[in-house]
Formats: structure tokens, C-alpha cells, sequence
């Protein structure tokens, strides 16, 4: 049986429903198949759960520091992993049936519910039906990579998908690689009380940042007692006892982590696999992603490749962007691309490291006069009063054009402060502007115009 439509989106991640439902809005036949859960990664076991984690983890290292503060708590601070996850579920579940019931009660809108599979370049099976339409939006994220490192197959291992189904407290957590994910899991269960052991091979953390944030990120983590094995030359996985081990290698300290737990945190890999793409013709990278051009159009005329699965974000914020993008080309009559986006993301360590532009090695590179302004989060009022001073900010200046070139805002309220540089950056105004603009005391934004009047050449 052949279903016909205007359109059918594979996939109810991050750009999915919202294109399913702008262009049943315009009118058209749409059906969008998903085959696991409404929301995709980001509210599954993406964004949304790591970030209530996040706030249990802070709620309870606020705790700790109750004397700090001028108050008591009485008894010890202990966690709780049901409540917790309880927690979490709760704010999951309810997005996700949100969403789930917002595509269901849509009109012009068909849910399907399983595997979609290619059979043509306009036909998608799913179940026993295949369905046909003009257009094909593939919005298929991706899942965690597991790498074939030695032992992989034989030792249990976690990824962030089965961490959050934990409702156990690990009494030592060991998590290969220190890149975002790793941190924040690493930070949010050393401050439930696990025991932690971040491996990286990398001579450093979050190797994409700068240096200064790598060593600064490196330092808090470890402050709070996080074990961190950098160059992890020759990582292997085994069982050991009752728990499990990963063997370092490493040139100096003991040669294996033995931990309770292993959370294997080594990156994604696109769903592309199990897509029947090549009966549709659709061509993919060598690491699976479906290459697009600047306005999300694969090789294939009528498809369309949106969100992780395209290689060109990697954030819910860029799969929803991309959905901005295809929805105001096909619907708009406008010509927007995926190339007039400035990169921009969080990383929600406490405190959160918050990003845009270039970072200052690639602005050395780019050949440009540079300008640079800096201030630790210790001459930060704010800072100061909330008792949050670790960190620091920086932004980088083109000295010829006055355009800002990028930012870290790694402090307290980094993740919120970032966006009026991004703003003033999309704006295309000069730095000037933000340095003129009287912000508000006492806040982390407010040191950022006193930033932009003390440049120094880079
Ligand atoms: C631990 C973790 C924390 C994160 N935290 C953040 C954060 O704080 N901020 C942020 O911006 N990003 C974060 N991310 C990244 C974010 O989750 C993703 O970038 C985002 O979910 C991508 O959305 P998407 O629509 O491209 O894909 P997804 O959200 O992965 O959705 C794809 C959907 O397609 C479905 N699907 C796949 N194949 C098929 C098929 N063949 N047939 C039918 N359905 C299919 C899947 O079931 C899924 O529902 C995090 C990721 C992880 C792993």
C-alpha cells in the first residue's frame, strides 16, 4: 500500500516537528516517522537530561558550601539517584509526550511510529507501508560512537543513554574522553559523590578550546576531586573483579583505572546507516554524515538533510536553525544558508564555559590585526557576591574593521552573558557600540563594555 504526500520528515528530533508542522501549517500532506521517542536525543538523553542533572548537582554542591553562605544543613548532604532521576524524568516525559501529542493533534499531519528505510528517492518505507512524496526531509541525528578499541566488546560499558537510566549512585565512575559530554557527566556525578576518572589520549581537555580554558576547566574539575589521565596513549577496556578496568598506558601513574563503571564518551556517529540511503542515491561523507550543500539540499533533488545528521552543527540549537533555514527557502521565498551562522555553544560545567566565533588560537591564524580584552571572574563584582569567581573572559577584536571576532565567557552565568556578543556580532556592528552601551550593575554583562575599552594587540 503506497501513502502519498507533500512531504515526509524522517525523524522527531530537533527540526523535525517543527518543519512537519510549518509545512502542514502551508497547507501540505505531511507524515514524519520516528522510531524511538519523541524529541529526539536532545530530550531524551541529550540537553534535557544532562541539564537537570546539572541542576540537582549544583543544588547539592550549594549545599555543601552552606557555611560559606551562613547557613546550616542538618546532617550531610547525600544523594538520592531515584529522586533524582525522578526528577528528570518527569521534565523528560513531559516534552516528549508534548511534542508527541502536538504532531498528533496537527493537521494535515500523519505520525508514523518505526524504522523508515529508503526504497526509492521519493518512496520511504516504514513497516509495512511505504509511503511516497516529492519531498524528503532527513532529520536523523545521531548516537554515541563506540569506538573498536580493544575490549569493547567484552566489558560492559555506559553511554549517555544508559547512564540516565541509572537510579544507582556508581561508586566510581571511569569515562573515556574529556570532551563536552565527558565533562559535564564527570562534574554532575563527582559532586553526587562517585568517585571520577576522566581518560583522555589528547595531551588536554576539550582539545577544540583554547588552552587557558582546557587548563582552567582541567583545574576546577580537579579541584573538586576529579582524577584526569591525560595522554591515555593506549586505552583498552576489561573486566577486573567485580567491576571493570581501562588500561591507560600512560607515560607516567598507575597503568589502569579499576572503577565500578565505564561511560564511554568518544563523540557521535550519524544514523545514517540503517537508512536504505543508497537506494535513494543520497551520498554521505567517509564518517556517514549526509553532505549538504549551503541550503541543507543533498545531491539528491527533493532531499534534504537536516540537524546532526548533516555534519554542520552538532547543537539542538543548529538542527532547529536548520529547520529556520529549509522553512524560510521553501515557504519564505527567502535565501538563507547555513554559512551566514555564527558558531556559538555551551558547555554546562559550573561554571558554564560559554562560546562564539573564533577562538583566540584561530583568530592568530586567520592572519588578522587582533585585539584582545581580558578579565578574570575575581574582578567581577558579581562574581564576587555570588561566591562563584572561578573562570575568566575574553573577546577578540578585528583592529581594522572593529567587528568582534569571537568570545569565551567562562564564569558564572557564561552560558546566559554569551548572547550579547553574539547578538552584537550578527548585528555586524563595530565593538565600539558594546563598549559605549551603559549595561547593568551589578552583572557578569556589565564588565564586558569595560572589557572592550581595555584592547590590547593579541
Ligand atoms: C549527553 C548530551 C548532552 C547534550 N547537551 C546539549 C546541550 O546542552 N545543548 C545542545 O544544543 N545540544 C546538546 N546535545 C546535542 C543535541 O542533543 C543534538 O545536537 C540534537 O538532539 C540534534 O537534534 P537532531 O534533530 O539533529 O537529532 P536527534 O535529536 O538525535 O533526533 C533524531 C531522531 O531521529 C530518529 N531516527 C533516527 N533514525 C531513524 C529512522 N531510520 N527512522 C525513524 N526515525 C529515526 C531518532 O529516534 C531521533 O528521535 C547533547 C547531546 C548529548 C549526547
Amino acid at each position: 500500500m503506497t501513502n502519498n504526500f507533500d512531504a515526509i520528515v524522517i525523524g522527531a528530533g530537533q527540526a523535525g516537528p517543527f518543519l512537519a508542522v510549518r509545512l502542514a501549517a502551508a497547507g501540505q500532506r505531511v507524515a514524519i516517522i520516528e522510531r524511538g521517542r519523541f524529541g529526539g536525543t536532545c530530550i531524551n538523553t541529550g540537553c534535557t537530561p544532562t541539564k537537570t542533572l546539572v541542576a540537582s548537582a549544583y543544588a547539592m554542591h550549594l549545599a555543601g558550601r552552606a557555611m560559606e553562605f551562613g547557613f546550616e544543613v542538618a546532617g550531610p548532604v547525600r544523594i538520592d539517584m531515584k529522586r533524582v532521576k525522578a526528577r528528570k524524568d518527569e521534565i523528560t516525559n513531559r516534552s516528549s509526550g508534548g511534542i508527541e501529542s502536538w504532531l498528533k493533534s496537527t493537521q494535515n499531519c500523519f505520525v508514523y511510529q518505526g524504522q523508515a528505510q529508503f526504497e526509492s528517492p521519493n518512496e520511504v518505507r516504514v513497516g509495512d507501508e511505504v509511503l511516497a512524496a516529492r519531498q524528503v526531509f532527513i532529520d536523523v541525528g545521531g548516537r554515541a560512537a563506540t569506538p573498536s578499541m580493544p575490549g569493547v566488546a567484552s566489558t560492559p560499558y555506559l553511554t549517555n543513554s544508559t547512564l540516565l537510566d541509572l537510579d544507582i549512585l556508581p561508586r566510581h565512575l571511569v569515562i573515556v574522553g574529556g570532551g563536552y559530554v565527558g565533562l559535564e557527566f564527570a562534574q554532575i556525578f563527582r559532586r553526587f559523590g562517585s568517585e571520577v576518572t576522566i581518560i583522555e589520549k589528547a595531551p588536554r581537555l576539550i582539545g577544540h578550546e583554547d588552552e587557558d580554558v582546557s587548563t582552567q576547566a582541567q583545574s576546577i574539575l580537579e579541584h573538586e576531586g576529579v582524577q584526569i589521565r591525560l595522554n591515555a596513549n593506549c586505552i583498552e577496556l576489561m573486566r577486573s573483579g567485580e567491576g571493570v578496568g581501562v588500561r591507560v598506558d600512560c607515560a607516567d601513574g598507575a597503568p589502569e583505572v579499576i572503577g565500578s563503571h565505564i561511560l564511554l564518551a568518544m563523540g557521535r556517529t550519524p544514523n545514517t546507516g540503517d537508512l536504505g540511503l543508497d537506494k535513494a542515491g543520497v551520498i554521505r561523507d567517509a564518517r556517514g554524515y549526509i553532505v549538504v550543500d549551503d541550503q541543507l539540499r543533498t545531491n539528491v533533488t527533493g532531499i534534504w538533510a537536516l540537524g546532526d545528521c548533516n555534519g554542520r552543527g552538532g547543537f539542538t540549537h543548529t538542527s532547529y536553525n536548520d529547520f529556520e533555514i529549509v522553512a524560510a527557502n521553501l515557504l519564505d521565498r527567502e535565501t538563507r544558508s547555513v554559512a551566514d551562522r555564527i558558531r556559538a555553544y555551551n558547555l554546562y560545567i559550573d561554571p558554564p564555559i560559554g562560546r562564539c566565533g573564533m577562538t583566540e588560537h584561530e583568530a592568530r591564524a586567520s592572519g588578522r590585526h587582533v585585539l584582545i580584552g581580558r578579565r578574570p571572574m575575581t574582578r567581577v563584582a558579581r562574581a564576587i557576591e555570588k561566591g562563584e569567581t572561578q573562570g575568566f573572559m575574553k573577546v577578540l577584536v578585528d583592529a581594522d574593521s572593529k567587528q568582534i571576532l569571537g568570545a569565551t565567557i567562562f564564569g558564572t552565568g557564561g552560558d546566559e552573558v554569551i548572547h550579547c556578543v553574539l547578538d552584537m556580532m550578527y548585528a555586524r556592528a563595530p565593538y565600539t557600540v558594546m563598549q559605549r552601551a551603559m549595561h547593568i550593575h551589578p552583572t557578569v554583562s556589565e564588565l564586558i563594555p569595560t572589557m572592550l575599552g581595555e584592547l590590547q594587540p593579541l
